[in-house]
């Protein structure tokens, strides 16, 4: 058995996991083939939920070939399907509670995650978000909106064009 991580991201990490099967008796021809089964395992960073499916007796040699460009493969849908529905059901996912408009007409947001309380804020419109800006300041609600009051006063970048948040 072998497990190998294939993507992650900030909030998710996807792993596979691959173990002989029955080896494939198919192509008379050729003889039996070794085969493996699969599970593709997609986990939350958060709250460390996770999804997996899995593929029952594929040939080895083409698994081997298949592996590397998963990605551009279907192999990685169910679980991404799955992120999708659980980015809005995670318990642990930070919620927004705020938003200011700044002079550009851009919006800061700030996001608290309701398990711990910490808060954290962004601005929509330039890169600015207050980790960066006051990397020294906790993330409390108080602080997030202080900072997101000041930002909003100056900053004068327009929106982004796409709101992908
Ligand atoms: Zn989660
Ligand atoms: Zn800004």
């Amino acid at each position: 058995m072998s497990t190998q991580t294939v993507s992650t991201s900030a909030a998710f990490e996807v792993t596979v996991t691959t173990t002989p099967a029955e080896p494939c008796t198919l192509l008379r021809s050729r003889g039996p083939m070794p085969a493996v089964d699969v599970t593709v395992t997609t986990t939350c960073r958060l709250c460390s939920a996770s999804h997996a499916h899995s593929g029952t007796g594929i040939l080895r040699d083409m698994w081997e070939i298949l592996l590397p460009k998963l990605e551009h493969t279907l192999w990685l849908k169910p679980g991404q399907e799955w992120v999708e529905a659980h980015a809005g059901e995670c318990p642990l996912r930070p919620l927004l509670v705020e938003q200011y408009l700044t002079v550009g007409g851009a919006t800061v947001d700030i996001k608290v995650v309701p398990e711990s309380g910490s808060a954290a804020a962004e601005c929509g419109g330039c890169p600015s978000t207050m980790a960066i800006d006051l990397p020294y300041i906790s993330g409390d609600i108080e602080s997030a909106r202080r900072w997101a009051q000041a930002h909003a006063e100056k900053c004068r970048a327009l929106p982004k064009p796409e709101v992908s948040r």
